[in-house]
């Protein structure tokens, strides 16, 4: 493992995410809306998390720059990374699968949604989440930097931090005791942690 390798990982693993959402991304344009919540500070929230993992460490990998940033590669680490992005990939596929037609990138409830409990909704209640902090989590063992690495971690930090309580309470409103109940069995983003 090498840094070009290493800054190659996470190019191609930015490129497999965006083959994996785009059919979905299509599909989600002809689902007709029935509650939306895409606010200016959902704007925010998602432009935050498109700056920590695809304009800063984009910039990092074809320019160097923030270079007096850099601290010493380390090759294993950095296979941690590359581990890790895989694992995230294909938890981010199944997701997608899984949660169908109600998937959107913002607050959003489609006329024919429902409630998604099963697969990997059995284990956390964010798993789309879940893979997006493994992919911040890939990014800052691939990028020996102290901040073009840990940028995706914060960037996306920002928006669970900002969206989550509201997302739930949305969710909440919508499909009541059968959300509370859904809550109480299962965790956020970590099986059996948290
Ligand atoms: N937070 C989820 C989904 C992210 S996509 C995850 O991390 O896997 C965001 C949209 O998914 C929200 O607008 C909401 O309408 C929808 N959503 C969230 N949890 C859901 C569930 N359990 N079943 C169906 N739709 C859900």
């Amino acid at each position: 493992m090498t840094p070009l390798i290493a800054k190659t990982i996470l190019i191609v693993g930015a490129i497999a995410w965006f083959v994996i959402r785009w059919p979905h991304q299509r599909r989600s344009w002809k689902t007709p809306v029935s509650k939306n919540q895409r606010t200016t500070r959902e704007k925010l929230l998602l432009l935050s998390n498109f700056m920590g993992l695809g304009v800063i460490p984009f910039t990092y990998a074809f320019t160097g720059f923030p270079r007096f940033a850099d601290y010493p590669f380390n090759p294993a680490l950095a296979l941690v990374g590359a581990v890790i992005m895989a694992a995230s990939l294909l938890l981010f596929h199944r997701v997608h699968r899984e949660l169908g037609r109600n998937w959107s990138d913002s607050l959003q409830l489609r006329e024919t949604h429902t409630l998604v409990t099963h697969g990997l909704y059995t284990y956390v209640r964010h798993p789309m989440y879940s893979a997006f902090f493994m992919w911040g989590l890939a990014q800052l063992f691939l990028l020996p930097n102290w901040i073009a690495g840990p940028a995706g971690l914060v960037g996306f930090a920002i928006l669970f931090g900002f969206r989550v309580g509201r997302e739930e309470r949305m969710m909440e409103e919508t499909f009541g005791d059968q959300y509370r109940e859904y809550m109480k069995r299962t965790p956020r983003i970590i099986p059996w942690v948290y």
